[in-house]
């Protein structure tokens, strides 16, 4: 589909700001386990995390399509987008929850860079997937939420000063339906560090952020409630498509990375007096991924657009979140063995990029998963859980 002008220079602007951070910034970034402080700012700062925001809270109002674009050039570039891409979707649940008090207090303040809102709190250790059954407790006291419980795997938190947290104010057992009963809240992260909140990091494979966060009665003021009480998945869930469309086109950006980078270093690479990208061993295993990867971006794309014109889009957008993850994954597949043995040197970046994309398969949602909402939501077949 061709792009229209302004979505080039969204583009191209994009890439220009991502250049100032070479990949030798990410790659120190990521021996050393630092936070991208300095690109979060300059991305904050020339609006394109916060595209989202309607005009009306500081932000430029564009679309998901728009925002997909940003992110697919930010993880091009050799960028880890893991790093700040919360900022643009865990808004969608203040934006379409919050009530006005809360939207005015948070909003243009997130549009500024005035507050990060970079972490959402669901994934529990002992539930896993299963999110309904999560056993993180809210209970009402007087003008406050009484917090008790655990999270796991709780991205960036150390770098937000906002969490959205879903936590069961209901026990499942007096529930009609297992997705009622929990309610999410807006968490003001240093308030609650000392008094209730304990981080933990995790050492994990990507720098990704990621820590375990222990509850011991940490008290929320009752306004910080986000949406109603007891709707709390459905605050969560609305987020989701955008969510997954955002990460699809991520997979994109870093499958486009791969791909440029095999094509370059095939025709360069000479083996026995000829380019090895002659070799269609070499070659086609590239051109064959290419390929993926622009059809994983058309249902990127289709997701987009429905998404933004208000239509329903979760089997595209969770469609798009799963072709473009495995993508990805066949990309960097396909980039390490066309560099041979320096796909295996870290100053050619390539085997960063490859674990950092392989978390797609499994966060924010697993393949199986999608495939199960599929055969259930679209195709009817029988529920399987
Ligand atoms: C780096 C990283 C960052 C993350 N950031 C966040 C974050 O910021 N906030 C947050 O809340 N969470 C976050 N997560 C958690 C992530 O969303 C979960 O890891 C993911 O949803 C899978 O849950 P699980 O790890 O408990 O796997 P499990 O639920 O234990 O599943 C394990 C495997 O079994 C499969 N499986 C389970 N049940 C079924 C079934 N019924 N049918 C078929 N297959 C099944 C799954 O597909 C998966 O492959 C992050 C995870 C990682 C690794």
């Amino acid at each position: 589909m061709a792009e229209t002008t302004a979505l080039t220079d969204i583009r191209l602007a994009v890439r220009q700001l991502c250049a100032k951070f070479g990949e030798s910034y990410w790659l120190a970034l990521d021996k050393d386990r630092g936070y991208p402080t300095e690109f979060v700012q300059a991305l904050t700062e020339s609006g394109f995390l916060t595209v989202l925001i309607p005009e009306a809270y500081g932000g430029s109002g564009l679309g998901v399509f728009e925002a997909s674009v940003i992110m697919e050039e930010v993880c091009r570039s050799g960028a880890h987008a893991g790093a700040c891409h919360a900022q643009m979707y865990v808004m969608g649940s203040v934006l379409r929850h919050g009530n006005e008090t809360q939207k005015k207090h948070y909003l243009p303040k997130i549009a500024s860079g005035e507050l990060r809102l970079q972490s959402f709190g669901v994934t529990e250790p002992t539930t896993g997937t299963d999110t309904t059954s999560l056993k993180t407790t809210a209970k009402r006291d007087g003008d406050d939420y009484v917090i008790n419980g655990q999270k796991v795997w709780i991205s960036r938190i150390e770098h937000s000063d906002l969490m959205v947290l879903l936590a069961r104010t209901t026990p499942k057992e007096e529930t009609q339906k297992k997705t009622e009963g929990l309610s999410a809240f807006i968490v003001e992260v240093g308030k609650a560090v000392g008094q209730g909140l304990e981080i933990r990091p995790i050492d994990s494979m990507i720098n990704h952020h990621s820590c375990e966060l222990f509850f011991d009665d940490l008290r929320i003021p009752k306004d910080n409630l986000l949406g109603k009480e007891g709707q709390g998945f459905k605050v969560i869930l609305d987020g989701m498509n955008a969510e997954r469309i955002l990460i699809a086109a991520e997979c994109v950006g870093d499958g486009r990375y791969f791909i440029d980078k095999a094509s370059a270093y095939a025709s360069e690479r000479v083996v026995f007096d000829r380019p090895i990208g002659q070799n269609q061993g070499v070659q086609f295993p590239i051109a064959r991924s290419y390929a993926e990867v622009e059809a994983a971006w058309l249902m990127v794309e289709k997701a987009a657009h429905l998404f933004d014109a208000g239509e329903p889009c979760a089997a595209e957008a969770n469609m798009s979140k799963m072709l473009a993850s495995e993508a990805s994954w066949r990309a960097g597949d396909v980039c390490m063995q066309t560099h041979g043995g320096f796909a295996f040197a870290k100053e050619y970046h390539i085997e960063r990029k490859f674990r950092e994309t392989r978390l797609y398969q499994i966060a924010p949602i697993s393949t199986n998963l999608i495939l199960s909402y599929i055969g259930e939501h679209v195709l009817k077949m029988p529920r399987s859980f």
